[in-house]
């Protein structure tokens, strides 16, 4: 595991003493107020202890795209309620990120108190990494705490700039997203299973690719199963399938054979001939037997079985993508099986399992499997740059 300090590194009494604390409050929002404060929440602990050691906490996040200027929709003041809230304290907004106002709201604020940075965005020199601005921050603060680990696929000044910078920390939910994906591909408990679902392999070519060379069992479901079908020959009627990339199909599970991966396709398969709820035309069939009219939209009952007994001989999973489209009924079959599957074998202990990816997420909580997964990460791009095997940069300044 690469090292980063921790909050751990940190003396007990910071009273005096300024942290600049980068989180992720680019909440969801619907009539000026947040729809779900979970990005609060995972914060929350960091911060806390922050206060609870006497620093003035600083916050520090972008809100909305403003692209490098000031948007009064995008301002984090629309959100300053919902962080009192959760914190069960006040906190000040402070409507710039350096500067005089910044140093006149220290002097106004206490050991322990929290101020509240506008939008970092809204300064071009964020996205642009610019190191003048960084360094107009960093004026402010004595320590750097980096709490948002979905922000850190991004080179930005707020999460990467800053940690050349000033002493750097990982906050607690860096540090457990951190310490859990390297739980799953960075130094697992072997054999690893992957799945990977999803509708396209052209989304996901990059995290197949990774893949291959570290796991011994690579499951593919979803609309990406049906172009490896195709490349294997087989005829997936008017299924989402991506013919195009049928040669990159083989070359992946070619090189899944040379690294010895086993890649695990469907044999059974449910298909409809429209995509709705509960349709007329579903059936269940082997992959050979898909009409010209048809199309897969979730692995089959036998599949999921065989893949179920695939987890049990395996210590880690880590998934990206539903199975099928589990949106709609009774399309959701398999996702929610194996996903029950995985989250029995994580309860009993034989299994570490670590998940990712938006519609991920919602596929696990619909199979009310999430909170037995060992972690499921709400990351979105960062999870997938890092299945990607990417170093990601907000992660990497830490560690250096
Ligand atoms: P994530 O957001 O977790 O990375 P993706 O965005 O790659 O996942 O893929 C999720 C989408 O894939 C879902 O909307 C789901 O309906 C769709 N999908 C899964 N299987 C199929 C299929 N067989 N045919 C069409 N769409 C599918
Ligand atoms: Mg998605």
């Amino acid at each position: 595991m690469p090292g980063f300090k921790t909050l751990d590194d940190l003396p007990a009494d910071l009273a005096g003493k300024v942290a600049l604390v980068r989180v992720d409050l680019n909440l969801p929002m619907k009539d000026g107020s947040a729809t779900d404060v979970t990005r609060v929440e995972a914060a929350k602990p960091t911060i806390l202890e922050l206060t609870d050691k006497g620093a003035k906490v600083l916050l520090l996040a972008h809100f909305g795209r403003p692209k490098g200027q000031r948007n009064s929709t995008m301002s984090t003041s629309f959100i300053q309620d919902a962080v009192e809230d959760v914190l069960g304290k006040e906190v000040m907004f402070i409507s710039e990120v350096s500067g005089p106002v910044v140093e006149q709201s220290l002097g106004i604020l206490r050991n322990g108190d929290i101020g509240l940075l506008d939008n970092v965005r809204f300064w071009p020199g964020e996205e642009a990494n610019d190191p003048e601005f960084a360094r107009a921050m960093a004026e402010h603060g004595d320590i750097y705490v980096n709490d948002a680990f979905s922000a850190a696929h991004r080179a930005h000044a707020s999460t990467e700039g800053l940690a050349h910078l000033l002493p750097s920390y990982a906050g607690r939910a860096m540090e457990a997203e951190l310490k859990a994906l390297d739980a799953a591909l960075g130094a697992p408990k072997q054999p690893v299973a992957a799945v990977v679902g999803g509708a396209k392999v052209s989304t996901k070519l990059d995290v197949l690719q990774n893949l291959v060379g570290k796991v011994q069992h690579l499951i593919i479901g979803g609309g990406m199963a049906n172009t490896f079908l195709a490349a294997r020959a087989v005829d997936v009627g008017k299924s989402l399938c991506e013919h195009d990339l049928t040669g990159t199909a083989n070359r992946i599970m070619d090189e899944a054979d040379h690294a010895g991966c086993t890649v695990h396709l469907p044999y059974d398969v449910v298909v409809a001939k429209e995509f709705a709820a509960n349709p007329d035309s579903l059936r269940t069939c082997n992959v050979h037997e898909v009409e010209a009219d048809e199309m897969i939209l979730d692995l089959g009952p036998q599949a999921v079985e065989a893949l179920g007994d695939v987890l049990k001989t395996c210590r880690t999973v880590v998934w990206n993508g539903p199975l099928g489209a589990f949106e709609t009924e009774p399309f959701d079959a398999a996702t929610v099986a194996l996903a029950k599957t995985a989250a029995a074998l994580t309860e009993g202990g034989s299994l570490t399992s670590v998940a990712g990816g938006g519609d991920t997420v919602a596929a696990l909580a619909h199979a009310g499997a999430k909170d037995d997964f060992t972690f499921v990460s709400t990351a979105g791009g960062a999870f997938l740059e890092w299945m990607e095997g990417r170093e990601l940069p907000g992660v990497a300044a830490l560690s250096s």
